[in-house]
């Protein structure tokens, strides 16, 4: 600990379900703190789009965590701009379709598949001095000795609304597939969606995302790490 204050070390973990405004708050944050940015989503999301490349049965959790285990996946960390690889590939654009979307939350509960990309981000966090982390379980499992955890939370309207502008997708289909979503990340048994209780709840549909993310870098110069 005293290694890490004299290095100003300072991980923030960010989870929440979809829709919360997370990874809005935490590129602001990561950049106004000078910091790297993991968006370990992305990552499932990656994996996602590798298996359904492959042609693979995604009910069948040994072959999809086959395929976690032999692509190349890279990801950068740049709170302005990361770029997300497999086997050389960039498939930034395409983890964001209706596609993946529908099938990453079944992949993501495959216990091998998380075992392997919580080991990757836990090293990426150990590589970086200062880095946001947003996710589902990063406050419960990938980080528990981060400097802050924070759980946005948001109305379901409200996270509808902004997915389907950013998706232009309808709002009620968009509201169908988050609320299907979120049940699934909640109730799987491998790390599901958390709040753990030494984490600060935000909603971001009182506040906005400029007041949240002011009141966290506050709350990081309380602590001595912003
Ligand atoms: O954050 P995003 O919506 O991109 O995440 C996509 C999916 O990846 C989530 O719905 C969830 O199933 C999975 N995920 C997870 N654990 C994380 C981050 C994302 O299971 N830490």
């Amino acid at each position: 600990m005293e290694e890490n204050e004299r290095i100003g070390r300072c991980v923030v973990a960010v989870d929440g379900p979809s829709g919360s405004g997370k990874s809005t708050v935490s590129r602001r944050l990561a950049v106004g703190l000078g910091a790297r940015y993991l968006d370990t989503g992305a990552m499932y999301r990656a994996i996602t789009w590798a298996a359904l490349r492959s042609g693979i049965d995604l009910a069948d959790a040994e072959s999809v965590a086959k395929v976690a285990g032999e692509v190349d996946l890279r990801i950068g960390t740049d709170p302005q701009g990361y770029g997300v690889t497999v086997d050389g590939v960039t498939v930034d654009a395409d983890i964001r379709g209706p596609e993946v979307t529908g099938a990453v939350s079944a992949v993501a509960a495959v216990p091998a598949v998380r075992a392997l990309l919580v080991a990757r981000q836990r090293e990426m966090i150990a590589h970086a001095v200062r880095i946001v982390v947003e996710g589902r379980d990063i406050g419960s499992v990938v980080a528990p000795d981060a400097n802050l955890k924070v759980f946005l939370t948001a109305s379901e309207a409200a996270r509808a609304a902004r997915r389907s502008a950013e998706d232009a997708a309808d709002v009620a289909v968009t509201a169908a597939d988050l609320a299907r979503r979120d049940l699934l990340d909640s109730t799987r048994k491998a790390d599901p969606l958390t709040q753990v209780d030494d984490a600060v709840v935000l909603d971001t549909t009182e506040l906005g995302i400029d007041e949240v993310v002011a009141r966290l870098h506050a709350l990081l110069t309380e602590r001595g790490v912003a």
